[in-house]
């Protein structure tokens, strides 16, 4: 089955948070769509998906109307998998976390560059510096010719990573994150620190892609969904999954010593003590209370609720120990439930 997805963001002032996240979980729960969003008093920001592409339209057209925002972006793609396995609404002080939750971008342009403009630029402009807003890990697997890592793990840490870079106030900059949420804040942050030549990527990397692949973005561009990552052509990544041990894109394959199990994991994990051999958490430390001793795997709470959406409704429920007082359980919804025994 073809799944569509559709990613987008929106800053407006809103009001009865909990009211609207009721609206959205109803309309969701109508048209069967399931994914994720961030709801604040700043605006809105969510990727959505479903089987259905007409009913996935449907809810765009409805979300433009509701927010009555005609003009915002949504950046489209497939998968062949269900990236989201229930629809979710989230109450967060910021919808895109910066620690600067009082900044609220303008309505219209600010500096932005269009696929085309930014290439262009780019190409034409040797001496504009290209910073990748995004965290550490989102580099390493793909980003653009000769940007600059700040290597950071919050946001928070991005102008300070600035100053000390010695980039003098009037230089070209051209900053980029995923969807370009994370821009319309930073270029904020930038311009009241007095930077006045910065210029932030419309609709981030996956509107790069869906314009320009293979262009002047190299390697694949991280997701927040079960796709991990997508591709020049935003494709759901073959070569990438989220590590087991630790949740960063893994590409190193490992054969658990313990349970046999054939899983990825990432470069960090494969140099560290226990993880480097193991296919999992559980099998990491079993590993390391007895090094050497077989096992079986441990099912994964999803697995569990796979198997019972395979099994059907009207199946026994499945239940398994993870440790000596907690038990996974599959509820009467399909759901898996962590519960404690005594
Ligand atoms: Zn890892
Ligand atoms: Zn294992």
């Amino acid at each position: 089955m073809k799944y569509s997805i559709s990613a987008f963001f929106y800053f407006t002032r809103l009001t009865n948070l909990e009211s609207i996240k009721s609206e959205l979980e109803q309309k969701a729960k109508e048209l069967n769509i399931k994914g994720l969003m961030i709801l604040g008093a700043e605006g809105i920001n969510s990727t959505s998906s479903s089987s259905s592409k007409e009913n996935l339209e449907t809810f765009k057209s409805w979300i433009r109307e509701r927010f009555q925002c005609p003009d915002i972006m949504f950046k489209d793609s497939y998968s062949d998998h269900p990236p989201f396995r229930r629809y979710k609404v989230k109450i967060r002080d910021e919808i895109v976390t910066t620690g600067i939750p009082e900044m609220m971008p303008p309505r219209g342009k600010n500096y932005h560059l269009s696929p085309d403009e930014w290439s262009r630029v780019m190409k034409e402009d040797p001496d504009a510096v290209v910073i990748d807003t995004r965290n550490w890990y989102e580099y390493q697997i793909g980003t653009f010719k000769g940007a600059l890592n700040p290597n950071i793990e919050k946001f928070t840490e991005f102008p300070e990573y600035i100053e000390k870079q010695g980039i003098t106030k009037e230089k070209k900059m051209l900053i980029f994150c995923t969807g370009g949420i994370r821009c319309e804040k930073g270029i904020l942050e930038l311009q009241n620190r007095g930077y006045n030549n910065v210029y932030q990527l419309e609709g981030g990397i996956l509107n790069y892609l869906e314009q320009k692949p293979n262009d002047q973005f190299e390697g694949e561009c991280f997701v927040f969904d079960h796709r991990v990552a997508v591709d020049q052509n935003l494709q759901p990544s073959k070569r990438y999954n989220l590590c087991p041990h630790c949740g960063q894109p893994g590409d190193i394959p490992v054969t658990c010593g313990r349970c046999d199990f054939n899983e990825k994991i990432c470069t960090d994990c494969s140099k560290a003590e226990f993880k480097k051999e193991t296919c999992s958490k559980n099998c990491a430390h079993q590993w390391q209370l007895n090094p050497g001793r077989k096992g079986n795997r441990q099912l994964l709470p999803f697995e569990l609720e796979n198997m019972g959406a395979e099994l059907g409704a009207e199946s026994p429920v499945k239940e398994i120990r993870v440790t000596k007082k907690k038990v996974v359980r599959l509820n009467e919804k399909g759901e898996a439930e962590t519960l404690t025994v005594k």
